[in-house]
């Protein structure tokens, strides 16, 4: 199967089924040889920037859930700036900007008005909040946003009843189709993922996959990745997840590459320096230099993390690494200059 030119859905169960090691090299040569074609050797650096840790929802599996009793904070806009200064520094030129969902502590306008600050530092925002209208995605765009990051987190509707029990984003409907409004509204560039270890893991990689090349064939203007990120513990853990092996999520990272070729994958600091090392010849973006609390750029002591992160290289040492693996590491890959 492997051989074929074009690989189809029913091909895409096969690569996420149980493989051998044999299979499983091929598999990395195959997918190899899609992304070289695709991104070559060259990794686009971010860092997210926690705008605000308050939330209404309750997922089981977040740190910043309504009900855990963790120091809340939201940074004003000179806070903002003094973030957007301290990554400007580190020579990061791409962002990713997020909140939890509060509407009352985080409205549509207090993140417009962070994101005018931001422009004034960064080539490229993205913004991994809340689901919004289409027409608050468009303001969005016109303040000068170009991405969207957000994961439909399991795609499974009763697990995701379970994991979301209280607040917005138990509806599920609303969240699966925000990546079509925010293509409506024009965005250039859509991430969406799941996460890995909330249910079976065949079925939500199959899901999610389908999920990114239903919006591809549909919105050929936009550019998509997606991103797979592994559960990390947290404050006030309560459940068991599944389990998610270095070898599964090496597998499932191939399969999205084989079935889907154009699709760049993002691997965040949620996995180790290792891991992430070996995952080179298959990801075409990294975050480095990674806070998880608000303010954490400027002020080491803001607020508590969102989870704890396995890899914890600066931008400087990220880029020394890279470059020392034999890729480019790429700080400023676009301009918006709408
Ligand atoms: S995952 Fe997001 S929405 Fe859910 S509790 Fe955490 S911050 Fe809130």
């Amino acid at each position: 199967m492997l051989d074929k030119r074009v690989i189809d859905k029913e091909d895409l169960r096969a690569l996420l089924s149980p493989v051998d090691d044999v299979f499983l090299e091929e598999m990395a040569e195959r997918a190899y040889r899609e992304h070289m074609k695709f991104f070559g050797k060259s990794i686009l650096l971010y860092t997210p920037l926690y705008l605000a840790n308050y939330c209404v929802n309750q997922c089981v599996y977040c740190g910043y859930n309504v009900k855990n009793d963790i120091k809340r904070h939201q940074l004003g806009l000179d806070q903002v700036e003094a973030e957007a200064k301290a990554i400007y520094e580190t020579g990061l030129r791409h962002i990713l900007i997020l909140t939890g969902e509060s509407e009352r502590h985080t409205p549509v306008d207090y993140i417009l008005s962070a994101v005018k600050v931001l422009k004034k530092f960064f080539s490229s925002i993205a913004i991994e909040i809340y689901p919004l209208s289409q027409t608050d995605y468009e303001r969005m765009i016109q303040a000068g946003v170009d991405s969207l990051t957000i994961y439909q987190e399991v795609y499974d509707r009763k697990r995701y009843s379970q994991v979301h029990p209280y607040g917005p984003k138990s509806d599920y409907d609303f969240r699966f189709l925000a990546p079509e409004r925010a293509a409506e509204a024009g965005m250039f560039h859509i991430n969406i993922g799941a996460l890995l270890g909330l249910h079976d893991l065949t079925e939500e990689v199959y899901q999610l996959a389908c999920h990114v090349k239903d919006l591809q064939d549909r919105y050929p203007e936009v550019t998509f990745s997606v991103s797979v990120p592994r559960i990390r513990p947290f404050e006030g853990q309560t459940f068991e997840s599944v389990e998610v092996s270095d070898r599964m999520l090496v597998q499932i990272i191939l399969a999205l590459k084989i079935y889907l070729p154009t699709i760049g994958i993002t691997l965040s600091t949620r996995e180790s320096k290792s891991f992430r090392n070996h995952m080179l010849p298959f990801v075409s973006k990294m975050s480095a230099g990674v806070k998880t609390t608000v303010g954490g750029h400027s002020d080491e002591a803001a607020s508590d993390v969102q989870f704890d992160i396995a890899d914890e290289r600066s931008v400087d040492e990220m880029m020394k690494d890279l470059k020392v693996l034999g890729y480019q590491p790429v700080l400023k890959d676009w301009l918006n200059i709408s």
